[in-house]
């Protein structure tokens, strides 16, 4: 990685909080995070199987830049560095020959995801290098963007690429309410880039990639979210997500706080009510990401059991130590993106390798402690991000993702071993809305496992 000159002590302070500055040596990592997770110990087989998690492939995300063309109003990184008067070009980015040694492991990839603080992937100059990498090991790409750079020639390259999905941010069905809180973007050219990577798209005849769309509902922009879905079909995007705002109290954050709809239930949920009903007409696919997710679907309210700290007899719903993980520039790989968790570092990639944090000790501990709901460290016990289950009900859902990913008759058994749970996962899943392993594609799994690749 090339390492400008930067001689600002508190420019380097920033690198290191969001994980930009390279790692000089082994010394930096925490002495646990590449210790080997199989010397910790294990109630059953099942616990041991499904916290080694060594055949469920990964959604990895990597931060490409820490550059960004734009400033919104709910994105600290970007904040602190404008507000710092920063240079752009002063932020490192990751070179694609450090990518190619990240994914070199034997950890299977599912999808690639480039994302990150501050990041906006296409003004990195070798963007397209970084997704020739990813699609060596799968074609499941996803890259989010603010949708400014997606000019008439970065658009040919995107379409050449076969990046699956643009994630794009937008946040107002408005030019007064996108541009006030996305500073720099304009919106009626974001507008015309996105339908014009859609026409290009169908000039063409390919497939991807698709066009998703992302809100961040805030009290501010809230009631034009009807009029957001609109917007997004009528520029051809397959999905609009209503994202949570994340409440920031760090300096030059203030503003966010008391933004998040969380503090509004009835309004969040009458919204999300027209919205749906928009959706339904123009056939587009309406998501929400937690905690929305559960204030509109799980009918739960703020404070009330799901999201609040754990209690004795409790975990939490959590899948991201068992399949999303999340590597800065520096090779730190960082826990999630929930605001207890999401500067909780598991290990370094370029010190100790991918391989050897995610099957570390630190990971390995984590996924026992969230299967056993014991022990939790409070970053996740006080975790507002996912919802608070039975252990049971975590253990069930672990076993039952492994065994449909890889059918094997040992994994089949080890749900089939933790069946008593079932019922309460049953509860529990459609209480709270959350998707549950349905037992068919289990069959299915088995059924590919006889017919094929059987190892
Ligand atoms: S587009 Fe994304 S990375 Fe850029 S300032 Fe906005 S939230 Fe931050
Ligand atoms: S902090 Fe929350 S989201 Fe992160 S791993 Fe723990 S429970 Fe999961």
């Amino acid at each position: 990685m090339s390492a400008p000159d930067r001689p600002d002590p508190e420019l380097e302070d920033f690198l290191e909080r969001f994980r930009l500055s390279p790692r000089a040596t082994a010394d930096a990592i925490t002495a646990a995070s590449d210790a080997d997770g199989a010397d910790i110990e294990f109630a059953s087989a099942v616990e041991e199987r499904l916290s080694l998690w060594t055949d469920h492939p990964v959604s990895i995300t990597f931060d490409p830049t820490g550059r960004c063309n734009v400033v919104c109003e709910m994105c600290d990184f970007h904040r602190v560095r404008s507000d710092q008067g920063w240079s752009v070009r002063a932020m490192p980015q990751l070179e694609p020959e450090v990518l190619e040694r990240r994914l070199a492991g034997s950890t299977k990839v599912r999808q690639v995801i480039f994302s990150g603080g501050g990041a906006e992937f296409f003004t990195h100059p070798r963007w397209p290098e970084l997704a020739k990498i990813a699609r060596a090991h799968t074609s499941d790409i996803l890259v989010i963007t603010n949708g400014t750079p997606l000019v008439e020639k970065t658009r040919e390259r995107l379409l050449e690429s076969g990046i699956r999905v643009i994630r794009v941010s937008l946040h107002g069905a408005t030019a007064e309410t996108a541009e006030g809180i996305m500073r720099g973007a304009r919106f009626e050219d974001v507008k015309a880039n996105l339908a014009a990577v859609v026409a290009l798209r169908e000039a063409r005849g390919a497939s991807v990639p698709r066009l998703q769309i992302s809100f961040v509902g805030m009290k501010k922009n809230i009631d034009e979210f009807p009029d957001f879905v609109d917007l997004a079909a009528d520029l051809g995007a397959d999905s609009v997500t209503l994202s949570s705002l994340i409440e920031r109290e760090a300096a030059g954050m203030e503003h966010t706080v008391g933004q998040s709809l969380v503090h509004d239930a009835p309004r969040l949920r009458e919204i999300w009510q027209q919205a749906r009903t928009r959706a339904v007409v123009r056939g587009i696919d309406l998501q929400a990401n937690e905690p929305y997710r559960n204030l509109v679907d799980g009918g739960c309210d703020l404070d009330d059991e799901p999201h609040a700290p754990t209690a004795k007899g409790q975990t939490k719903l959590c899948l991201f130590p068992f399949e999303k993980p999340f590597v800065g520039i520096n090779g730190s790989v960082g826990l999630c993106c929930s605001s207890t968790g999401r500067n909780v570092e598991m290990g370094n990639a370029d010190v100790a390798g991918f391989d050897a944090v995610w099957g570390g000790s630190n990971y390995v501990g984590l996924r026992r402690a969230l299967l056993r709901g014991e022990a939790l460290p409070d970053f996740c016990r006080l975790c507002p991000r996912v919802p608070n289950v039975t252990p049971g009900t975590m253990q069930m859902h672990a076993a039952l993702l492994l065994a449909r990913t890889t059918g094997r008759p040992r994994d089949l058994l080890g749900a089939l071993a933790i069946v008593r749970h079932y019922p309460t996962y049953r509860r529990e899943t459609t209480a709270l809305g959350v998707p549950r392993v349905a037992l068919r594609s289990l069959v299915k799994a088995a059924a590919r496992w006889v017919l094929g690749g059987r190892q």
